[in-house]
């Protein structure tokens, strides 16, 4: 499964973050069942749950209510017990209505509880004896699946459902085996009004109309056994587009008024397939792939097998330019059908054995597509972002985790990613792959442990790996490399000093890893591999003359934190290096910030052959901070790379000047590409003048492609603070409610609540946003119950304690009574929270007027400097 994306903010990667308040979290906690007791209770290590019984095949025939937002179903499990007579047979299922059970043998009885469905047999059923179970239920699910109708604010014609079983939802809408380390065959049978469509694993097997309820049940077999978090069936009014590779069809689907923009997404599919069976070197191991948006997914995607899920936030128009790809959602989620899909990890404290490879193939993907270049550069920024975080005591591989949402993080996903760049990196493309293949065949349609993975890897190479997933999987954290570098003339040595800085403990340890380092000098380059093993250790190197460049692990194959600072001089060869991409990039971030530098960064921003070189640069030369610097990013503005233009935006911003606001007004209006004007919107915030405010307002209310020109103005209404702003952005609301996507409408009520909460009059915020606390949509329920907290209106307090009642289960509870704590201390004067709050409003306003005060300053400044013809600028207007 992929993190949702959050386009704006860099957090892991540009790729990765964190879940967007998703429908589903914090619901798994402590939902224990006797299957999965050690895997889900928060008091002990997590284990796989043991297998009583092995399944053979499951039939779920659902009927969905779209109107109630509930279905009617029928599972029937056919099974066999493994190895003792199984009298009593528990299965997961939150919150069933159980109406009947029976089966082929003779039940005593059978009992429904909160999480699990319960069968007595009558007499044990023996070891080997095939039986089946049928259980007839009904469920108001409030995980798994996911109704989206026109009852809760959806288009009528966009109705639809989805599912979403990962990591622990499908018990809330089907009873079975909840834990990955059980596979089986499937079928769903699903009965929809005509004129809708039904998708689902595998192979479609045809319908049939049922004249007595005038439904058609659509029927799905899949014929190869999978895990059941990957049951998906999705089902309503949705269209599709079709290709082929080989004889896989593939298709792409959308909500039906969304078809349009299906072909962007989609295009490239044929080819990651291609690229990906090559690579795999196992041919794709489904009947189809069809890839299907849905509206407000609570992930990015999911790779449910040959049926993935995405996000409506991928779709994109060719005027977003590379902004909008969906390159790296689609090619992430496809590797996942092998990865994660064909061979699963056993239990979730083994889950980068899916989430590392869709990370890494992706990374491999672009690679393939770009060039080397584009594979060590997403393997950079991936290192990037969680190499800093300090003392980080988690294993990639542990047990001790609350709930399996939690290992969906950074250790799974960008870190498993490394621990396999640096295998490949020490083998080599061949043996990798040849290692990789034989993992997949040997567990073909089975789960797998690391410990499977790493044998195959040590049988094929002859080499042992038991310090290398020791320390990198095992243990936790990487090597924090401290480096000093002198050079002896007298005896021709070069002398590298490494010290590993990680603080060691139980959890992390002291590494032991290969490190080259490369001199490269007027008569060519050297390169020498040193093995770093000590806590500090002092290297020599002869060398016929003195280095101009010291690159250390030039090729990008060790995951470790690198402290090295090379003297300005070598920076500046390192920067002119055409052919070491990552030299550049490491050498553009050692000068970031250097005066003495600009000229070259200059240059390097308009002129370096790669992307993510001339962007690093772009933060660089804002680092410098001088007005020279401003020039040279105001400048440059005209980047053909849309990821490089959007950077220098966001830099351009990071001055607060005339310049720097009259440029971003420029692009705000200019930019060929939509992305771009809503990112330098979004960053006009800190400019109060009249012109920013009525641009400010005009783009709140204009109709762009998924409102972005409307979010870009609410990130910069927000930061305005201002009371001026509440009655027009209230009125937009209003109008646009049924139109703007959900994430912009929940943006709107932040910024509303956050605008009105120092008025003296709240009411029109308060009504409007407790109009929307019993919201179908999930999203703006709790984002209207978070913002009677920010409001700060103490009339709120009966509604909030409303939903502060409810049971526990319910995710708007936490957040109603987050809203009352705000409210309660707001009321207290004397509280410590509520006089905090009141501080910081007072310097936030302090500061809005020390702002002011200095651009007037500066106007008056720049006045004095003009001729008696020139107008002087218009002053900035006080409210
Ligand atoms: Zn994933």
């Amino acid at each position: 499964m992929k993190l949702n994306l959050i386009l704006h903010a860099a957090f892991w990667s540009a790729a990765f973050v964190l879940p967007v308040a998703a429908e589903s979290e914090s619901l798994h906690c402590a939902r224990g069942s006797a299957l999965f007791a050690a895997a889900d209770s928060p008091d002990y290590r997590k284990y796989a749950p043991s297998r009583e019984i092995d399944i053979l095949h499951l039939t779920l025939d659902v009927t969905p209510d779209f109107k109630a937002r509930t279905i009617s179903g029928k599972a029937v499990l056919r099974f066999k017990p493994i190895a003792r007579p199984l009298d009593e047979l528990k299965l997961d299922g939150v919150a069933l209505r159980v109406r009947t059970v029976t089966a082929t043998e003779k039940i005593l009885g059978w009992q429904a509880t909160d999480k699990q469905v319960i069968v007595t047999f009558d007499k044990p059923i023996p070891p080997d004896r095939e039986a089946s179970v049928t259980i007839d239920y009904s469920a108001e699910p409030k995980q798994g699946v996911y109704f989206r109708t026109p009852e809760m604010g959806y288009k009528p014609e966009d109705t639809h459902l989805w599912t979403q079983g990962e990591p622990l939802e499908a018990r809330h809408w089907f009873p079975g085996f909840d834990a990955p380390n059980e596979k089986f065959t499937s079928e769903i049978i699903c009965r929809v009004p005509e004129g809708m469509t039904v998708l689902a694993n595998g192979r479609r097997m045809g319908e049939e109309k049922d004249t007595s309820t005038g439904l058609v049940a659509v029927r799905w077999l899949q014929d190869k056994p999978h895990v059941n978090y990957l049951i998906a069936p999705v089902a309503g009014y949705v269209k599709g587009i079709e290709d082929r590779h080989r004889d896989v069809p593939l298709a792409f689907y959308t909500p039906a008024s969304q078809i349009a923009e299906a072909k962007n997404s989609f295009k490239e599919t044929r080819e990651i397939m291609e690229f990906f069976e090559k690579e795999i070197g196992v041919p794709f191991p489904w009947a189809k792939y069809y890839q299907v948006v849905v509206d407000d997914f609570t992930w990015g995607g999911m790779e449910n097998t040959s049926l993935t899920v995405l996000t409506d936030r991928t779709l994109h128009r060719d005027e977003s330019e590379q902004l909008g790809s969906s390159r790296g959602l689609v090619a992430h989620e496809m590797a996942h059908q092998w990865f994660g899909d064909f061979v699963t990890c056993k239990d979730w404290s083994h889950l980068w054995l899916n989430e590392g490879f869709a990370t890494y193939y992706d990374h491999l993907y672009e690679g393939h597509k770009e060039g080397r270049d584009e594979l060590l550069y997403g393997m950079y920024q991936s290192a990037k972002g969680f190499i800093n975080v300090p003392n980080d005591t988690n294993a990639i591989v542990r047990r001790d985790f609350n709930n399996p949402e939690e290992q969906f993080g950074f250790h799974a996903y960008p870190k498993g990613a490394w621990v396999l760049h640096m295998l490949r990196s020490e083998l080599g493309d061949e043996l990798f792959r040849r290692c990789v293949k034989t993992y997949l065949e040997r567990h073909a349609f089975g789960v797998a442990t690391t410990d499977d993975f790493s044998k195959v890897f040590e049988e094929l190479s002859g080499r042992s790996f038991d310090q290398f997933f020791d320390q990198y999987v095992y243990h936790a954290h990487h090597p924090e490399m401290g480096v000093t570098y002198s050079w002896d003339e007298r005896a021709k040595l070069a002398k590298l000093s490494i010290a590993q800085n990680q603080r060691l403990s139980d959890d992390v340890l002291l590494f032991s890893v290969p490190l080259t380092v490369r001199f490269q000098g007027k008569s060519g380059r050297v390169d020498r591999q040193v093995r770093v093993k000590e806590k500090a250790e002092d290297f020599y190197f002869p060398l016929p003359e003195a280095p101009e460049v010291v690159r250390l692990d030039p090729e990008l194959a060790l995951l470790a934190r690198i402290s090295f600072a090379p003297p300005t001089p070598m920076l500046f060869k390192q920067l002119a290096d055409k052919k070491d991409m990552i030299g550049r990039l490491v050498a553009v971030e050692q000068l970031s910030g250097k005066k003495e530098a600009l000229e070259k960064l200059k240059e390097t921003l308009n002129n370096d052959a790669y992307w993510g070189v001339r962007s690093a640069t772009s933060r660089a030369i804002r680092a410098v901070g001088t007005e020279d610097a401003l020039q040279a990013l105001v400048t440059s503005v005209k980047q053909p790379d849309a990821r490089v233009r959007r950077q220098v935006v966001l830099d351009i911003a990071g001055f607060y000047r005339e310049t720097s606001r009259d440029a971003l007004l420029k692009l705000a209006r200019d930019d060929k590409n939509p992305e771009i004007r809503s990112t330098a919107i979004g960053v006009l915030g800190a400019h109060h003048t009249p012109e920013v405010r009525d641009e400010l307002l005009k783009f709140l209310r204009s109709d762009s492609y998924r409102a972005s020109m409307a979010d870009g103005a609410l990130t910069a209404i927000r930061a305005q603070d201002d009371a001026g702003f509440i009655a027009p952005l209230l009125e937009t609301l209003r109008e646009k409610e049924a139109n703007w996507p959900t994430p912009v409408f929940v943006r709107g009520l932040e910024t509303l609540a956050w605008l009105a909460r120092s008025e003296e009059k709240k009411e029109s915020a308060r009504e409007f946003l407790v109009a929307r606390v019993n919201s179908a949509k999930n999203r703006v329920q709790r984002a209207a119950l978070a913002g009677l907290g920010t409001l700060g209106d103490p009339k709120a307090i009966g509604v909030l304690e409303q939903f502060a009642s409810l049971p526990k289960e319910n995710p708007e509870r936490d957040v109603a009574e987050k809203s009352l704590v705000a409210l309660r201390d707001a009321k207290k004067p004397g509280a410590e929270l509520g006089s905090i709050r009141g501080d910081l409003l007072k310097l936030q306003r302090e500061n809005q007027e020390l702002r002011k005060e200095f651009d007037d300053l500066k106007k008056k400044l720049e006045a004095a400097g003009k001729t008696a013809t020139e107008k002087p600028t218009a002053k900035a207007t006080k409210r």
